[in-house]
């Protein structure tokens, strides 16, 4: 019998996720095991327990798996041929999973992989949990200094939302507008990215006044509550004309009209958030921005992470999370919904 450790689950499509226990991963030849310092909590593993279980066998994901994607730790054990990390290394461990050999891993757009819609917190064991496999050490980020239990929201919150800022950075001039729809975990990166990457003017909207009193502390010039009837027409006044870019971290309906119309010429729109909105262009082809660009994407390449890991190094960014233990997992879920914290939730395992 394998050891067993405390896991939060999803055990069971279309059900409730369960606290419940996993089998101590053991690390095979070119694998490393990581002791989970923190996990950080995003709002796609809630998309994920609400899916349909026909979509996510789909999309190739298997239940039972333990949820997590946002790991940071130290490592415990390595595997056979391992060079490189040893065991106490702290690290941070890539949030999207690629196999590194492929044509897009090698040219760096490795979130593009065949192997990235199946990985650690979605479709196999992930970091809600004492310890997590990873399948090569090129997941992992050797950590200068950063505490593992600060690095996981690094990893897919703010990998994923660098990983939209720098696509859209070529569209935003000097003293540009920059308009973020939803300043929750993505959002707050996002803000801080744009602080640190551009000259703009950052618009913040969020429904949640607490959340936009912080995105206010983190650099945006002018908050919006809620997104409304009047947001693109409110955004195209004080910008004269719509914004240079719109990064939505919400990816409803009605957030997507509005990011769409709130796009002024020239603009970029990014659809982030995961909530199944239809982006509708023929309809909305009078509101698309003339030369304007629309891009989706799905999480972030390893280059994306490094640059972050980067500019935390430098001691750029402003990294806020509330911490739980593994115990009341469930209750940091429903607080991240409610738009109640501050920082990212991390959890910690015992
Ligand atoms: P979060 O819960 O931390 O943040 C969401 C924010 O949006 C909150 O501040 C909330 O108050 C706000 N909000 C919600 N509905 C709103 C509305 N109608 N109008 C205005 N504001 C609203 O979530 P998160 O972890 O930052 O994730 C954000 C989204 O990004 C989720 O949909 C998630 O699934 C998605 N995501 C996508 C990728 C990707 O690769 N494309 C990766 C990670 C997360
Ligand atoms: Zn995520």
């Amino acid at each position: 019998m394998p050891e067993m450790m405390k896991a939060y689950r999803i055990v069971e499509w279309e059900r409730p996720p369960q606290l419940t226990e996993a089998p101590v991963p053991e690390p095979g030849p070119g694998e490393v095991v990581v002791r989970v310092a923190g996990n950080g909590l995003c709002h796609s593993d809630v998309g994920m327990t609400q899916m349909p279980g026909s979509i996510a066998e789909m999309i190739g994901w298997r239940a039972p798996f333990t949820l997590g994607h946002e790991v940071g730790g130290h490592v415990a054990m390595v595997g056979a041929g391992v060079v490189g990390f040893a065991e106490g290394d702290a690290v941070a461990v890539v949030s999207p999973h690629s196999c590194g050999t492929c044509r897009w891993c090698v040219s760096g757009r490795d979130c593009l992989c065949d192997d990235s819609m199946v990985g650690r917190g979605y479709g196999i064991d992930g970091g809600l949990a004492r310890y997590v496999l990873v399948s090569s050490t090129r997941e992992l980020i050797r950590l200068d200094g950063l505490d593992p239990l600060h690095a996981g929201p690094l990893t897919d919150a703010g990998s994923t939302s660098m990983h939209a800022v720098k696509r859209a950075l070529h569209r935003i001039p000097p003293g540009g507008n920059a308009v973020v729809i939803g300043a929750g975990g993505l959002g707050a990166f996002a803000i801080q990215f744009l602080r640190e990457l551009t000259s703009a003017r950052i618009i913040a909207v969020d429904r949640s006044a607490n959340r936009l009193a912080y995105a206010r502390e983190l650099g945006a010039a002018t908050v919006m509550e809620g997104v409304t009837e009047d947001t693109a027409g409110d955004i195209g006044r004080l910008t004269g004309g719509g914004a240079d870019a719109v990064f939505d971290f919400v990816g409803i309906d009605s957030t997507i009209a509005a990011g769409l119309r709130s796009t002024g010429r020239g603009g970029a729109y990014a659809l982030v958030g995961a909530a199944n909105g239809t982006l509708r262009g023929a309809d909305w082809f009078s509101a698309l921005p003339k030369d304007g660009e629309v891009f989706t994407f799905q999480a972030s390449n390893i280059a994306d992470a490094l640059d972050v890991f980067a500019l935390a190094d430098a001691g750029r960014l402003q990294i806020d999370i509330d911490v739980f233990p593994l115990d009341r997992v469930a209750e940091a879920y429903e607080q991240m919904e409610a738009g109640e914290l501050r920082g990212r939730a991390v959890v910690v395992p015992d």
